[in-house]
């Protein structure tokens, strides 16, 4: 199929009838918004229009769309293979993704699994840690996190993520009951608060038995909060698990590539965890991959196990086309540049979003690396500012309490300058909220 730039509203009427968009209803759908072409930091609208994207499409496109390099990438591979089988054969562009994910990533992670989504990588590195304490004779199947955490929407993942914002209460007697402990409440920006970790070091007194693995996101708590805390938490917990023999398990896969100003989060405490996982950024936002990687000691305690094998085999493990862009990706970052770019947008969204602080339905701004949050007093009126950020020529896509910027690292500081002004004249409109 070859489309044309155009949307009938014959094909919009289409979409609402029969399309499910993420976390929406097919009995009242909101309005979706036609988008034939991206290039850079800008989104085409059926319309012609142009929208300046604060969202890096959910933290993955770092480089902008229609990178020529990733274009480049891709093509070429389509040409020799899009797809083969990962049971009994390698390739290339498997070979040369995983040697840059285990140079790039802290030292003693070395064992790369490649999966499909997100999502997939956390239930891998679920599977793995339960699959590791099986092998040590142990009888360990909990999971100790944070509330307010995110880790994806399949059933593994959700057992970890905060048990009201994805309604646990709906899964109750299906979902496993995982621990958790209160939110981080030190911010990254301010003084470490020692009573902060009196719960979470109370759980883990508790059951230390019986926990497999601790799994968080450093530093930055994403779809569940866009919370930013204090580097000591990730000195500490790593400590204790040390100190228990229990998993630390990192999902990087929105903090990953750069996005908080370091390449790994995990970096801002100089911590290494013993399972890691990747995604969003992988690919520079062009296809859909996720990696998990291990310390040896991980995998080989699992390899020795009962079953002998890691028990997981997507069918679409190491897609070549896939693998391909994402080396393409991790060598643009390897230029360095991203370093210069996000702490310039860094800087920006300090200056810039300050302002919003000003207004009486906004209760706190914070910044880290090129992540700039508005928490509001009331949730948004989504479909109000939806149309209020299109009308300004802008795509940013608030949730609940928070607007919220994450752009692509080459946005110049004009096309910044816009978001950031959209966001802070949206913040003073009575209209714009939930009342
Ligand atoms: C987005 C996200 C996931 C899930 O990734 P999908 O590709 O949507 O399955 C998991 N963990 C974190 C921290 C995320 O931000």
């Amino acid at each position: 199929m070859v489309y044309k730039s155009i949307m009938t509203t014959d094909d919009l009427a289409f979409d609402q009838r029969h399309i499910w968009h993420p976390y929406t209803s097919m009995s009242q759908p909101l309005p979706v918004y036609p988008v034939t072409e991206a290039h850079g930091c800008e989104l085409t609208l059926a319309s012609g229009e142009q929208l300046v994207d604060g969202m890096s499409s959910w933290w993955a496109t770092i480089h902008g769309y229609n990178h020529p390099r990733l274009n480049a990438a891709m093509k070429a591979q389509i040409d020799r293979m899009s797809h083969v089988m990962f049971g009994g054969i390698t390739h290339p562009p498997a070979v040369d993704l995983c040697r840059r994910l285990v140079a790039m990533t802290p030292e003693a992670l070395e064992c790369v699994f490649l999966a499909d989504t997100g999502s997939v990588a956390v239930e891998v590195a679920m599977k793995m840690a339960l699959q590791y304490w099986h092998a040590k004779g142990e009888s360990r199947q909990r999971f100790l996190t944070f509330r307010n955490g995110y880790h994806g929407d399949t059933f593994g993942a959700m057992s970890v993520c905060d048990p009201e914002n994805s309604m646990h209460s709906l899964w109750k007697g299906y979902l496993p009951e995982n621990l958790f402990a209160p939110a981080p409440q030190s911010r990254f920006d301010g003084a470490w608060d020692e009573a902060d970790m009196v719960g979470f070091a109370r759980l883990m007194a508790a059951h230390r038995h019986e926990i497999a693995a601790v799994i968080l996101e450093p530093i930055v708590q994403g779809a569940g909060g866009m919370r930013i805390y204090h580097p000591e938490w990730l000195k500490r917990i790593r400590k204790m698990c040390d100190r228990e023999g229990i998993l630390l398990i990192a999902d990087e896969i929105a903090t990953g590539f750069g996005r908080t100003g370091k390449l790994f989060a995990c970096e801002h405490a100089g911590i290494t965890p013993d399972i890691l996982c990747l995604g969003k950024a992988l690919t520079g936002g062009t296809m859909t991959l996720s990696a998990t990687l291990t310390t040896r000691h991980v995998a080989e305690t699992i390899s020795n196990g009962e079953a002998g094998c890691f028990m997981h085999g997507p069918t679409f493990m190491g897609n070549p086309l896939a693998c391909a862009v994402a080396s393409e990706s991790l060598a643009i970052l390897e230029s360095g540049e991203w370093q210069t770019q996000v702490a310039a947008i860094e800087a920006q969204l300090t200056q810039q979003l300050a302002a919003a602080r000003g207004s009486e339905y906004v209760a706190d701004v914070r910044v880290l690396g090129a992540i700039g949050v508005v928490e509001t007093r009331h949730p948004v009126n989504m479909a109000a500012l939806q149309r209020f950020f299109v009308a300004r020529g802008v795509w940013v896509r608030p949730f609940g309490k928070l607007i919220y910027l994450m752009p692509p690292y080459l946005i110049s500081q004009q096309q910044l300058s816009k978001l950031t002004r959209a966001v802070v004249d949206a913040v003073q409109d009575p209209a714009h909220f939930a009342l």
